[in-house]
Formats: C-alpha cells, structure tokens, sequence
C-alpha cells in the first residue's frame, strides 16, 4: 500500500520540472525546520487523475507564515502574509507562486478527537474540505515525499468518478458546496453517489440565504467549464432553479437553449464582437428567461456587464423586435441599440429568422462609415441629438443598399439637408 500511494514518479512525470524541483526544495526546508508540509487541494486530485493544476497550495504543520520567511532565507523570492488567517503567498524568484496555509497543532484542546497525533491536524483541516476527492494531501518532506495522505479514501473515489461529502452536515454548512459538486460532476463526467445527492437535495433550501455574490462565485465556475448546457440540467435536476421560482417543467427547453448557444459560439463564430464563449451570465438568464421573470435575475446582476445583458434581453423579449422587421434598415434601426451577445441569445432560442440576423449582425460589424460628424458639421448642420439621427439614417441607407460610396453618401446628405 505504501508503494501503490506512493506518488513521487507521477508528480515527476506530470508536474513541470520547475514546479517538481520547488516542491522538492520545500521539503527540504520542511525536514531542515523538524516540521511536516503538505501539498493539499485541487492540485493532488489532479495529479492522480493526470490533469494540470497549477495552483500550488501547501499546508503546514505549525506556523505556515514562518516557514514561509524560512523558504525566503532559503531560496530567495518574496512572501505576502496575511496575519490574521494564519496563511502567506511565497513568490519564488522564478516567478511560481505557492499558498501557504498552517494546520496548527491542538493536541492540548481536544486529545480525544485526536487518536493519530502525528498527522491530526492535517486531517482535520482535510475533514473541513468539500468532497473525500478534495481532501487528499502528498507529504513533501524528504522522506516521505509523494506519500498520499488519504484518511477519507478519495483516491477510490476518484477511481470510481464518485463526488462524496464527508460528513452529513456539509451541505447545510456550505450551500455553495451543491455548486461545486455540480462543477466536478460536469468537469471530470463523474456523480455524486446516492447518499450525498440525497443530502443535496434535502440541503438545497438553504441556497436561498445566500447572498448573490457567493452564489455567483461558483455559478460563474461552473458556466465556464466545457459542458455548462449540462451543468445547467444538473441543476434543475438538484432543484436549484427551482428555489428562484423556476418550474421544472423548463428543463428540456434550457437546455436545448443552453446547447444551441454553446454551439453558435463554437461552430458559427466569426463575430468580432463577441468574446470566445458566452458570459456565465447568458446561461444564468436562460431558465429567468423561460419562467418570464428575468426580474427575479435581477439580484444576480452584479456587474455593469450583467445588468446591461439583462436590461438589453429584457428589452429584447417585450418587444419582439424583429418579428415585423422586412429589410436590414429596420432591423438596425430596432436592434442598433443592443449588443451582439444579447441578440445571439434570441437567435439561439427563437432560430426564427435566424439567417437574416445572423447577416444583419455581420453587416452591422463591416459597417463603412462613409460620412463623420466633420462632414456635416461641414455640411452646415449643427452637432447635436441630430447628428446621430442622420448619422443613423445613413447606416439604414447603406445597409439597405441604397449608398455605396463616400459620394453617394454626401448626395444623400444633401438631399436630406433639403
Ligand atoms: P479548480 O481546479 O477549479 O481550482 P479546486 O478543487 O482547486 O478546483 P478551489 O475552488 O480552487 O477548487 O478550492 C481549492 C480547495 O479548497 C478544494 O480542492 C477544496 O478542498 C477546498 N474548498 C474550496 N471551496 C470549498 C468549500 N466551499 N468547502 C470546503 N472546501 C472547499
């Protein structure tokens, strides 16, 4: 058993030599300084399943800030700590940079709890973690560096593409924890195991209490994995939209939204106006949208860009815009207002029209501007609300054909100043 946890050829192999040495040295100063350090997290569940992680966190047995100051002296660099919380960033001269966090050693406050004194503090700090394939830990000390510390059997878990809390209360505690194991399930194709989606499901009331910004911490997580039409189902099958007043019923049409926009942005993305992916929020919108309540989205729109997406799917939705809308003028002259990731969003749910927008939107983009506000100023208008409204005329003019140069477009002015 010693042997098969043994992890040291593994992190060789798949950790990048820089980092491989690091973690070395950090033993080194760990058996130097007679203390116990530990990689922990996200990075040793990574490196049993082969995926790169390059958040490096490490946990001391003891003082984490003043083992930090020892990897100074030892290896130059430079440490931020943070007093209070008993953790430190060291930023080692080649730029890497490792958390630091103590496990402090409590023998005195509960002996009982504590029946192997050697490693009791590591393991409770790994028994306060989300999930047993989170709460694994690889001792770095020079002689037993790469052995997994696993008291919970992650590594099992792991094998089995298992997500499992460790205790019963973990989700009532930790709401957001719901979130997160629907972001492993979704990221490594894994499920939770039957008791501690039972656990989900009796927990996911409490979600309610949160506040926005810890829920949209990990949603913005979760929508920016690969698969987030599919962590979008996940979560009506946990009843999370469900306890926002969105009924079940939506679940296949959310999700059908939720695939058709991850495909537009995959497959039909040649728009300079759109970012790679869709905003975390678009996917957020899609249930608010089907329920007719996105002002029940509205206490989740933190950010500018939030609100205006929002605001601008809103608008979108009330008035239908492009239902009557017979050439490419009318349909600037309706959408011109709105972003191209708002329209998109009804492309993909409406496929209605679908091509003459997607057109409108491509023109809009290759838009020439054959006349500046220095034009007609010189022209002998005055600046004003006016400017924007001829301006604007000029783009239905152009994309309705009726001006393709700069010369037919000073005539047109002309005619229009008449
Ligand atoms: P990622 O690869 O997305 O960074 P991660 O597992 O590293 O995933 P983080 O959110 O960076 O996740 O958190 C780091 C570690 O901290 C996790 O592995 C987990 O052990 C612990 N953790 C994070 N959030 C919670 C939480 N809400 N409850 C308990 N433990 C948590």
């Amino acid at each position: 058993n010693e042997l098969h946890n043994n992890l040291r050829a593994k992190m060789k192999n798949q950790l990048p030599e820089a980092v491989f040495q690091l973690l070395k040295e950090i033993g080194t100063t760990a058996t130097n300084s007679n203390t116990s350090v530990f990689l922990i997290g996200g990075i040793v569940r990574d490196i049993i399943l082969g995926r790169p992680n390059d958040d490096i966190d490490i946990v001391v047995e003891g003082d984490g800030i003043g083992f930090s100051h020892q990897l100074v002296k030892d290896y130059g660099g430079e440490v931020k700590t943070h007093e209070d919380f008993g953790t430190a960033t060291w930023t080692h001269p080649t730029g890497l940079k490792i958390d630091i966090t103590s496990s402090r050693l409590e023998y005195y406050d509960h002996p009982a709890a504590l029946p192997d004194v050697e490693h009791s503090t590591l393991k409770e700090d790994l028994y306060r973690r989300d999930f047993t394939i989170n709460a694994m830990a690889i001792c770095l000390d020079q002689k037993k560096f790469g052995h997994l510390v696993d008291p919970f059997q992650g590594k099992t878990h792991l094998e089995e593409k298992t997500i499992k809390v460790l205790y019963n209360l973990s989700f009532i505690e930790d709401p957001t924890r719901i979130l997160r194991a629907a972001r492993f399930e979704t990221r490594f194709q894994f499920s939770m195991d039957d008791h501690t989606k039972e656990l989900a499901l009796i927990s996911i009331d409490k979600m309610k209490a949160l506040s926005a910004t810890r829920i949209n911490h990990e949603l913005e997580k979760l929508f920016t994995e690969d698969y987030p039409s599919q962590a979008l189902k996940r979560l009506f099958e946990l009843q999370f939209w469900q306890q926002f007043g969105i009924q079940g019923s939506h679940l296949t049409q959310c999700f059908t939204h939720g695939q058709r926009l991850e495909e537009f942005y995959k497959n039909k993305h040649s728009y300079k106006t759109l970012d790679q992916k869709p905003s975390w929020f678009m996917y957020f919108l899609i249930p608010f949208y089907y329920e007719n309540d996105l002002k029940g989205a509205q206490r989740f729109a933190l950010t500018k860009k939030d609100n205006k997406l929002l605001k601008e799917i809103s608008d979108l939705k009330a008035q239908d815009p492009w239902k009557h809308s017979s050439d490419m003028g009318e349909l600037h002259q309706l959408l011109k207002p709105y972003s191209a990731e708002s329209i998109v969003f009804f492309i993909t749910n409406e496929l209605r029209d679908d091509e003459r927008v997607l057109n409108y939107l491509q023109a809009r983009e290759n838009l020439p501007t054959y006349l500046t506000g220095e034009d007609l100023k010189n022209s002998g208008l005055k600046p004003g609300p006016l400017f924007s409204s001829v301006l604007l005329d000029l783009e239905i003019a152009v994309l309705n054909d009726q001006v393709q140069t700069k010369e037919q477009a000073f005539k047109w002015l002309h005619e229009k100043i008449k």
